[in-house]
C-alpha cells in the first residue's frame, strides 16, 4: 500500500473500543464521552476479515490493538488467537493502560501477542489520581509486572508529559523504568483531546524532555538508522534506551508506515486525518475482499505529506485520540 510520496503502510493500529476506564486529562474529560452504540462497532469476526486482508493481501506486517482501552474488550484473546493464525504471521502488540493486565497478560501471550505498550505517566498516586481522575495506579504497576513476567517483551512504556502536572516526572519514570528493564518512551503531547484544551506553551516539548533527563543521566543519542520508522528518537542510557516521540515539534511524517482501523470500521490514513474511508458499511453491504482491499488501497494514496500542526490552517480531527485509537 503506497501513498503518493513512496510511503509504505506496513503497520496497522486497530482501535478495539472507544471506552477507556481512565479519564486522563489530555484526552477525553472526566465525565467521559458519548460512546460509540454497538451495533456500529465492528463484530470480533469483521475486525478479523478486515485484519486478514490487511496482512494478506495489502502487506500489513505489524498489527497493534489499541483503543479506547483494548483490554475491555472481551473478544481480546479470541481475536489475538485470529492474528496469530494469519500467514504471514503479523507481530501483534497492544497499547493499554494496564488495568486488568495482572489477570490478561498471561492468556494473552497464549494467545499470540508478542508485546504489549503500557501507559503510564506519573508514578505519584496523587498525581494519578488527579490526572486520570481515577485511583488506579497499583493495578498499572501489578499489570506492568505482569507483562514482564508473561514475557510480553520488551515492556514499553508510553508517557506523556503535561506542565504543572506531571512534567518533574521525567527523571523519576525513565529511573524505575531502567530499575524494572521496560523502555521509556516519552511522547509530546498532540492536539487531540476531546476537549479541544490543547495548548503549545503548555505541552513539553522534547527539547525540554530531553534537557530535564540530561541533568540526571548522561543520554547518548543513536544513529537514526536504528530509528527505521518507528517514531522515538532514541538515547543510549545506563545499558538501555529511552526514546522520545516528538510529533510535533520534530514530526517524522517523512518515515510514517502507519494506517488506523477505528473500532466501527474506518480508515484513518494519518491520526490528524480528516477524511476516513468506511469499510465498514461496504463489508455490510456485501462487498467481498477484492473490494474491501481495493477501498483500503485508495484510501492510504490519499495520504498527506504530514498532518500539518504547524500549519496555519490546521484543523483538529473531529474524532479525539480515544476514538481514533493511539
Ligand atoms: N488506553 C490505552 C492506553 O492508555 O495506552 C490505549 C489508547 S491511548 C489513546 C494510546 C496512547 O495515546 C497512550 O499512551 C496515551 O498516553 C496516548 N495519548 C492519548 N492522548 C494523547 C495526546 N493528546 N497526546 C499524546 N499522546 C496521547
Amino acid at each position: 500500500m503506497l501513498d503518493e510520496y513512496g510511503r509504505q503502510a506496513t503497520d496497522l493500529r486497530v482501535s478495539l473500543t472507544d471506552r477507556c476506564n481512565l479519564r486522563c486529562s489530555y484526552c477525553m474529560p472526566p465525565e467521559g464521552l458519548d460512546w460509540l452504540p454497538k451495533p456500529e462497532v465492528l463484530t470480533d469476526e469483521e475486525v478479523l476479515r478486515l485484519v486478514r486482508i490487511g496482512v494478506e493481501r495489502l502487506g500489513i506486517t505489524e498489527v497493534r490493538y489499541t483503543g479506547g482501552e483494548p483490554l475491555l474488550r472481551r473478544g481480546l484473546p479470541g481475536i489475538i488467537a485470529g492474528t496469530a493464525a494469519l500467514e504471514p504471521r503479523p507481530e501483534i502488540s497492544l497499547t493499554t493502560n494496564g488495568i486488568g493486565l495482572a489477570r490478561l497478560a498471561a492468556p494473552l501471550r497464549e494467545a499470540g501477542l508478542d508485546r504489549v505498550n503500557v501507559s503510564l505517566d506519573t508514578l505519584d498516586q496523587e498525581v494519578f489520581r488527579r490526572l486520570a481522575f481515577r485511583d488506579r495506579l497499583p493495578d498499572v504497576l501489578d499489570g506492568l509486572a505482569a507483562a514482564a513476567e508473561a514475557g510480553l517483551t520488551p515492556v514499553k512504556v508510553n508517557a506523556v508529559l503535561m506542565r504543572g502536572v506531571n512534567e518533574d516526572e521525567a527523571v523519576p519514570l525513565l529511573r524505575f523504568c531502567l530499575e524494572h528493564g521496560y523502555l521509556l518512551r516519552f511522547i509530546e503531547q498532540m492536539p487531540l483531546d476531546a476537549q479541544h484544551g490543547w495548548q503549545r506553551e503548555n505541552m513539553i516539548t522534547a527539547d525540554e524532555i530531553q534537557e530535564r533527563l540530561a541533568k540526571e543521566f548522561a543520554l547518548q543519542p543513536l544513529p537514526s538508522a536504528e530509528r527505521g520508522s518507528a517514531p522515538a528518537e532514541l538515547f543510549a542510557v545506563e545499558g538501555s534506551t529511552v526514546g522520545i516521540i516528538a510529533s510535533v515539534t520534530r514530526p517524522f511524517c517523512g518515515a510514517c508506515d502507519r494506517v488506523r482501523l477505528t473500532a466501527d470500521g474506518q480508515i484513518r490514513n494519518c491520526l490528524f486525518a480528516r477524511e476516513e474511508s468506511n469499510l465498514r458499511d461496504a463489508l455490510r453491504g456485501g462487498a467481498g475482499d477484492d473490494e474491501l482491499a481495493e477501498r483500503w488501497v485508495a484510501a492510504i494514496r490519499a495520504k498527506r505529506a504530514g498532518h500539518g500542526i504547524d500549519d496555519p490552517s490546521f484543523l483538529q480531527p473531529d474524532r479525539p485520540m480515544s476514538a481514533i485509537g493511539g
